[in-house]
């Protein structure tokens, strides 16, 4: 990659291929795979991690929001969509772009029914969200009864899919309470699908849900973060590639003397003489005020430069006082190291909120590595 000038959020394809395949690797052969490119795709760049997506045979999509599906369609991507999140004002937004809504509760799935036969439309495909213990979105197993019998007077919709979706897949202390999420699911799903007149599709697994839960891949999974290149532990991490590399620069390299304070507040005093280096990102690029003071460090030639003082809004200064360098340098903010995981850490978060909060004034380099 040519040396960065500015702060740039790298999108390596390449990456995210690999990630793909060695996901694809621990699916069955007949398990299709859903992509989830919600947030931007992890805050990366959604179209284009689509685009590549579609190129490597990808079976279906999801996003949160009908408008993210709008973005990809706009981009030309004709592979289903499924909106996770879909609220009643963007119904219009959903059928003008061939968006396939989850439906999670008796007022929603009674409002569509209603919208798609206002619209003539004939079976327009609904994927139907069971909780089974996540207790976020989704109708309860008592739904059932009501659901079928709605169902089974219309034409205007067809049930595409049943899915649920995992509390704690990752979490090996949690192993029960997913067993009984996964118990639930074959359940609810032996049920609905005795009583449709076809057969939906079944999905319940997340990223960690295929690492862990290979027995329960059912006809889909769906899986994010683990494109982007984080699996649930170490192990699994450590044989993914971080799709997202974000990059900056050192603008300007001041000398301080014992007692001088660096920044805003006067949050850090310096206990000795030191070289501190400012950098031309802040919180309003994504690195929250936590990671001020100490708490995160970015890598400058291999080498790790802690944060000093508070995070301002457009620059960030950090320690170089061992670190040879110059005004100009490259600094790695997250990337093979620190990873977006290990920085997240830092400060008790995830790398799904670190990725995600990379704003958009981060300008996204598309490339293959
Ligand atoms: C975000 C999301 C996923 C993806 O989960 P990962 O842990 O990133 O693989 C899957 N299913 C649903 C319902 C989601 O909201």
């Amino acid at each position: 990659m040519p040396k960065v000038t500015e702060t740039v959020l790298e999108i390596d394809l390449n990456a995210l291929g690999h990630n793909y395949r060695y996901l694809a690797s621990k699916v069955k052969k007949d398990t299709k795979i859903l992509a989830v490119v919600k947030a931007f795709g992890y805050g990366s760049e959604s179209v284009a991690v689509a685009k590549e997506l579609v190129a490597l045979d990808v079976d279906y999509f999801a996003v949160a929001y009908a408008a993210e599906g709008e973005t990809l369609r706009d981009a030309g991507i004709e592979t289903p969509i499924l909106v996770l999140h879909p609220l009643p004002d963007n119904f219009d937004l959903i059928v003008n772009r061939c968006l396939e809504p989850s439906i999670y509760s008796q007022k929603m799935l009674d409002a569509f029914v209603s919208y798609a036969e206002k619209q003539r439309q004939h079976a327009y495909p609904i994927h139907v969200k069971f909780n089974t213990g996540l207790n976020r979105l989704g109708f309860s197993e008592e739904d059932l009864n009501t659901i079928t019998n709605k169902l089974e007077k219309t034409q205007a919709v067809t049930v595409k899919s049943v899915f649920s979706h995992l509390a704690a897949s990752e979490d090996v202390s949690e192993q029960s309470f997913t067993r009984t999420q996964l118990e639930r699911f074959r359940s609810i799903s032996e049920k609905i699908t005795a009583r449709l007149p076809y057969t939906p599709l079944l999905h319940t697994l997340n990223t960690s849900g295929i690492i862990n839960y290979p027995n329960a891949q059912y006809d889909m999974v769906r899986t994010g973060i683990g494109l982007y290149g984080f699996g649930n532990h170490p192990e699994e991490t450590s044989k993914l590639r971080p799709v997202a590399t974000l990059k900056t620069v050192i603008s300007q390299i001041h000398t301080i003397n014992k007692g001088d304070t660096v920044g805003y507040n006067r949050a850090f005093t310096a206990p000795k003489t030191m070289r501190t280096a400012t950098l031309p990102i802040g919180h309003a690029d994504g690195i929250s005020r936590a990671y001020g003071n100490g708490k995160g460090w970015m890598s400058i030639h291999g080498k790790k430069a802690k944060i000093i003082g508070n995070v301002c809004m457009d620059m960030i200064m950090v320690d170089v006082s061992e670190i040879e360098c110059e005004e100009g340098d490259e600094v790695i903010v997250f990337g093979e190291q620190p990873t977006a995981g290990e920085l997240a850490e830092a400060v008790q978060s995830i790398p799904y909120e670190l990725l995600t909060a990379i704003s958009q004034r981060v300008k996204r380099v598309v490339c293959r590595k």
